[in-house]
């Protein structure tokens, strides 16, 4: 991706190096909103081991790979909210209120709980953040085989989609469907919601292609980061069989399929998963 780096966001929270909350271990209880719940389960211990750098559990302190790490996230979150700003007037008739970005290391305190590295990058509709251990981008290159940097892109651009289902309603509406669902039918919705996010990945994605953004092969690198994170390739890495009964993101192609969807549409409305007949 075509980026200018050497800027920080306003709306970055650097909290990279704070102590780790007490009381460690509470569950975020989010499930679909979570992008990656499921890593947590799958690679947890792969991820903490990447995070901690083995016995030792003391904050490294910021080093210049850090910084450019955090411009890149700065750039691709200003450039999604901009977007995101430009298109909820035209596309959804209401004004785009931000999102906050909090950056930690190992562990971190959110208004859906606190919550540690292995669960992957999250977004809470209770603070309107998305919450990133940086570590995670080593995982998604060298566990998941997701590398690049608009593989990167891909993961904030999706944290922002449930930013958007938060302003709008849909993350609202969906808790509240869920309740008296069996567990089944609880995560067939989670499915709908996650892949919307990957949709709304794709529609901003699309804009950045417009503008000249694009290096060869990014639109590429974006699909390996939504498959490698598809259910199906998660279940087949950690369990060796798949049980699409559990799945709460969708599989591999769904994620894939509904991200080109909206990059092909850049059209919101092309990401109405909850009525579409097939994921
Ligand atoms: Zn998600």
């Amino acid at each position: 991706m075509k980026w200018q780096p050497g800027h920080r966001s306003s709306d970055v929270e650097d909290r990279r190096g704070q102590a780790a909350p007490r009381g460690m271990g509470i569950k975020l209880g989010l499930g679909g909103t979570l992008i990656l719940a499921l890593l947590s389960a799958v690679l947890g211990k792969d991820l903490l081991r990447s995070v901690s750098g083995g016995a030792g559990k003391e904050p490294r302190a910021a080093g210049a790979a850090d910084d450019k790490a955090l411009e890149f996230v700065s750039y691709v979150l200003d450039d999604n909210q901009a977007t995101w700003a430009k298109l909820f007037p035209e596309q959804f008739n209401r004004p785009y209120r931000k999102a906050t970005m909090v950056v930690f290391s190992d562990a971190v305190d959110s208004a859906c709980g606190e919550a540690d590295s292995a669960v992957g990058p999250f977004y809470c509709p209770g603070d309107d953040k998305v919450y990133i251990d940086l570590t995670f981008y080593q995982s998604l290159k060298d566990q998941l085989g997701a590398p690049g940097d608009f593989a990167q892109a891909y993961v904030i651009s999706h944290e922002i989609g449930h930013h958007i289902q938060n302003q709008l309603g849909t993350e609202r509406s969906v808790r509240q469907k869920q309740k008296g669902l069996s567990k089944e039918e609880k995560n067939q919705l989670s499915i709908r919601m996650e892949l919307q996010a990957d949709c709304y990945a794709g529609v901003w994605s699309k804009t950045t292609q417009d503008r000249k953004l694009l290096d060869d092969g990014d639109i590429e690198e974006a699909m390996g980061a939504a498959s490698a994170v598809g259910d199906d390739r998660l279940q087949k890495a950690s369990a060796g069989r798949i049980a699409p009964e559990k799945w709460t993101h969708g599989s591999s192609a769904m994620r894939m399929r509904w991200f080109k969807r909206g990059f092909d549409s850049g059209l919101a409305n092309q990401c109405d998963t909850f009525s579409a007949a097939t994921l």
